[in-house]
This record gives C-alpha cells, structure tokens and sequence, in this order.
C-alpha cells in the first residue's frame, strides 16, 4: 500500500487531536457556530507551521508528504470528527487543487500546486451554479476567448457560482465554465478585477465553513489559465476526481458519526433512569446505540476496501466512491439524529453538541453528489454489470463470500446479495426501471449487498489478523465480527422485502406469483438468517461499552 507509513499516519493524526484539543474545545466550536464564523486563521493555523496538515494531502513531487486514499481517508474521519465545517474549510483546498491535478500540464501542477504545501494558500472549487447542481452540464458561466492579431491570448469569464465553499476567503480559484470548445476549468486568482464574492450564507450547519456565491463579470485570464490547455475536459475531469473525493466526504460522515455516538454512550454510561444506568437498558442501546455503531463500521469496511484499491493503483472506482459516501453520509446522519434522541432534552439544546453534530452531518448527503444522484450512479454501473454478465454479477460476488467463516457474516451477506441478483432479475424482465423510482431504490439496495459483503471480508481479515496495518482498530475481531453479522442480517432483509415490496409495487408481478417470488428471493433463508440478531447485538453493547473487558478482568 502507498502513501505514508503507519507511524507517520498516527503521529500526524496525533497532532491534529492535539491541535483540536488546545484551539476547538467545545465551547469554542459552540461560538463558532453561535456567531456564524469562518475561523480563517484556525484554517491558515492548520495548514502553517502550527500544523502543516495540508502537507499530508499533496504528492511528495509537489512538496507534500505523499499521503494515500488510505491516510486521507483517516485524517478527513478525524478532522470531521472535531468539526465539520472546519473540516470542509481544509476540504475545499483540496477539492480546489483536483481539477489541475487530475487535468493539469506538469508545469502547471509545479506553478499552482506546490503553493499549498509550501504557502499553504487556501483554494476554493467553482463548479455549481444557481441553475446547474446536480446536473453540471447546464452551466451557463461562459469563458469568451480574446484574441490578439489573431492568436488566443487569453478568455474573459462571465457568470455566476453558487454555494463555493471558501468562496470568500480563497487565494486561488479553480472555475468551471463553457469555452467554445465545452465545459473547461480555469485557474483564478483572488482579486483579479470582475470576481467577486456575495455575503456567507447562513446555513443549517456547519457554521465554521464559508460559502458564499460567486460573480464573475468579464474577468480577464491569460490564456495558460486554461487546465490542460485544452478546451472541453472540464466535466470528464470533474468526473475523475469523486472515486477519491467522495471517499473523503463518507469519511467525514463517518467521524461526525462517532463523535455523536460516542457523546451518546459517555452520557448513557451516568444517566439513571428507574435506577439504572440507560447504558444498560436494552430498549436504549439496541435502537439509539448498537444499530448505528453497525452502519457506521460496515460503511468503514467500504471506505477502507475502496481506498486500499485505489492506493494499489485501481482507477474508475467512482461506483465504489459513490457507494462508500452514500452509506457512510446516511450512516452518519441517522446515528447523530439518534444521539439527540439518546440524551433526551439535553441533546436538544446546542450546549450538549450532539445538536450541532447533526445540523453539520447534513450536509454530507447533499454536497460532492447528493444521495440521491449516488443512488442513479450506482444503479447505472450495476444494471450494466447485471446485463453484461447475464445476472451473475452478484451472484459470483455471492459465491465468493459465502466462503467466509460463518462468523464473519459472509454467507448472510452472500444471501443478500444472491436476492439483490434476484431482485436485478425480476426487475430486468418485467421492465422495471423505466420507473426511475425503482431504479433508485435499486441503487441504495445494491450499495447495502455491496457493503455488507466489503464487511464481512473486513471481519475475515480483522479474525486472521490480516487487516491493513494503518486500519481503524476501534473494535476487537469478535466484536467486529458481531457488527458484521448484525449488518448482514439487516441489508439481507432489506434487500429482500423491500425488493419485493418494489417487485410487487412496480407492477412486476401477479397475485398468484407472489409466494414463488418471495422464495426466489430467498425470504426464508433471510429470516431464519435472523436467528442470533438479539445474541449479536448485546455482545456489540457489550464490546461498545467496555463490559466484556470489564468482566473477565473482574474473573
Ligand atoms: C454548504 C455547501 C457547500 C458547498 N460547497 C461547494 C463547493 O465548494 N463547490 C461547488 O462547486 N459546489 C458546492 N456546493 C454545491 C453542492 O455540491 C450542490 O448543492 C449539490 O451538488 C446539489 O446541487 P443543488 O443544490 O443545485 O441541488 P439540485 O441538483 O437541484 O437537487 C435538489 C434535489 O433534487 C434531487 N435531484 C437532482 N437531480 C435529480 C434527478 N435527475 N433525479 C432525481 N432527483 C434529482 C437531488 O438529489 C436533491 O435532493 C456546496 C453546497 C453547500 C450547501
């Protein structure tokens, strides 16, 4: 695996909770947020001498420290974890400088790049537009070429952007806009006469990021401002940079995740109610507690299985980008909702964080692609998948899980994803992703099969001692393996009845035919699959705890 080494990823990861525990306490973070501020000298702090973070996220050519996949995503779970919006502050450089990355000429990547490890500027990424999110492609921002004794010399930009993360406080702009020869990404600097910021927006969440739109009104830029020097790469080179940046975004889901989570089981741990501790109250943890704990480590699996391919040198990984930030944003949003719920009227007020924990997750889902469009990706590149292979491409995804040691959860998830190929099937023949609903929900089901199947190897190798060395290593095998099958057991059924439900609600099949579909969905086997979910869950509450521990110390 590439990047840094292990001791230098947890020395880096050491500084930066250290930095977090000396300049955002808590009450610290709270002003922020009261105040609607963009802490620009934490940020410059972060990426200055103090800490020099930004070090870790550029190539060692361009005078970083060369950080992988693998590193970026920890470091991003714990910047997150401290703070969202302070998180995408340090993003949106990031971001900024992927478009020259992934499209600029080496020059360019010498004259731009090297600036953020060496000054470490802040940059800001331009591409959304008041009518062009989602959809990139109807920008209307133009870039008209200006000519000179009839050679281009340079472009005059017009347009507007919207919602630009470090909008108001960026050195260097990459900006997105319709050359004559299509969508193309141009280098700007901070001041050049026609750009200009509007006010930050005051947001749901993250408070302690700025955004702001952006005007652009005939500003002058030479013509080697252009990212490659080619005219019309711009949407294939927005495009390139999601396997990667998607992977930091589920990153930050995950860390706003736990730091909820974990504000949750402290308070749980000293809360009495009807004489006990809510810790140990199973109507508490095994809904607030446990099944988040779940979804947030299944979705690590993903994150962690994706970025170590791509540190291996795999490229066109933005399915497995896109499945990794769908789980890990929606794992992270639901367990921060329920940590609000598990500190009763005190996580309903802003003093207890859990409160700013969730207005800042929220973000997640909507930024770099929204669930929704994540849903169409995935659906896409898999309904092909299904049709290239004639339905056996999660069935051999299947068999090979299902190899795993049962206790790993690898045959539940195999029998996910054998009714997810079932499911793909039935929907094939009777047509039913013409409805784009159908399509969509397909989309969330294959991400949950897929995941469940990345956790179970993700057990496997936590049992036999062969996890990547620079893994999160919060949960003992055993435990893991429990998390696993509890996650299994869940995508299994959801993949299962909800196909159905689709199946049924679609259209897609008659009264008499329901019995036989639902047991060529292997709805049997999925809930006798169920058998040890209670089992499972309390050994998790157990391991989340500490009593496990506790115990056989105290034997
Ligand atoms: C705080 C913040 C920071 C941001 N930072 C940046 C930044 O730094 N740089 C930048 O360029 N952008 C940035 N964005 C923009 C962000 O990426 C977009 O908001 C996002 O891509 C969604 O676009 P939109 O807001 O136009 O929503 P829309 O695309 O209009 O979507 C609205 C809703 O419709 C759904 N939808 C959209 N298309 C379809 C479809 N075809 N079928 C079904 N449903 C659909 C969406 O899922 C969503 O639920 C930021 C946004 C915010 C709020």
């Amino acid at each position: 695996m590439g990047g840094l080494d292990r001791q230098t990823l947890q020395e880096i990861i050491g500084a930066l909770a250290d930095f977090g525990a000396r300049r955002l306490t808590d009450p610290k973070l709270l002003e922020l947020d009261a105040k609607d501020e963009y802490p620009v000298e934490i940020i410059r702090s972060m990426c200055g001498p103090e800490l020099g973070i930004q070090m870790a996220f550029m190539p060692q050519e361009l005078h970083g420290m060369g950080g992988g996949s693998f590193d970026l995503y920890r470091l991003c779970e714990e910047m997150a974890r401290m703070d969202v919006g302070i998180a995408t502050g340090l993003f949106a450089t990031f971001l900024g400088s992927e478009p020259i990355s992934v499209g600029g000429t080496e020059e360019q990547k010498q004259r731009w790049l090297t600036r953020i490890a060496d000054e470490g500027i802040i940059m800001a990424y331009g591409a959304t537009e008041p009518a062009a999110g989602s959809d990139l492609g109807a920008l209307r921002t133009t870039a008209t070429r200006v000519e000179k004794d009839g050679q281009l010399v340079g472009y005059r930009l017009n347009g507007a952007k919207q919602w630009i993360s470090n909008g108001g406080f960026a050195d260097l702009y990459t900006i997105l806009a319709n050359a004559p020869g299509g969508p193309t990404w141009f280098v700007v600097d901070k001041g050049t006469p026609g750009l200009s910021a509007g006010k930050p927006e005051d947001k749901h969440g993250i408070r302690a990021s700025n955004t702001a739109a952006l005007t652009l009104e005939d500003v002058g830029v030479p013509a080697d401002r252009v990212v490659g020097l080619v005219e019309g790469r711009g949407l294939v080179q927005a495009q390139a940079v999601f396997g990667y940046t998607r992977l930091m975004v589920a990153a930050f889901g995950l860390g706003a995740g736990w730091a909820a989570l974990d504000r949750a089981i402290e308070y749980s741990k000293t809360r009495l109610q009807g004489g006990s501790p809510l810790s140990e109250k199973q109507g508490y943890t095994h809904k607030l507690i446990v099944p988040h704990a779940a979804r947030l480590e299944a979705a690590r699996a993903h994150v962690e299985e994706t970025s170590t391919r791509l540190d291996e040198g795999e490229k066109e990984l933005n399915t497995e980008g896109a499945i990794a930030k769908l789980l890990a944003t929606e794992a992270g949003n639901r367990a921060a909702d329920a940590s609000i719920q598990a500190l009763g009227g005190y996580g309903y007020t802003r003093e207890y964080m859990v409160e700013k924990i969730k207005r800042d997750v929220r973000i997640t889902t909507i930024y770099e692609g929204t669930s929704e469009i994540l849903e169409m990706t995935i659906a896409r590149d898999r309904w092909q998948q299904h049709l290239k292979t004639r339905g056996q491409y999660h069935r051999e995804q299947a068999k090979k899980v299902a190899q795993l040691p049962a206790s790993s959860g690898g045959p539940i998830a195999a029998l996910a994803l054998e009714s997810l190929a079932e499911v793909m099937e039935r929907s094939r023949v009777a047509r039913l992703t013409r409805h784009q609903h159908v399509l969509f929900r397909l989309g969330e089901l294959i991400a949950i099969g897929e995941t469940a199947a990345a956790f179970a190897r993700r057990a496997a190798a936590a049992a036999s001692g062969t996890l990547p060395g620079k893994a999160a290593a919060r949960f003992a095998p055993e435990p893991l393996a429990a998390l696993s099958r509890i996650f299994a057991r869940e995508a299994a059924a959801r993949i299962g009845e909800e196909g159905l439900a689709w199946i049924c609600g679609a259209g897609g099949v008659r009264d008499a035919e329901v019995p036989a579909l639902e047991a060529a969905l292997r709805l049997p086997e999925i809930h006798r699959a169920q058998i040890g979910l209670v089992a499972d869950m309390d050994a998790a509450a157990d391991a989340i705890y500490g009593r496990a521990a506790e115990e056989q110390q105290a034997a």
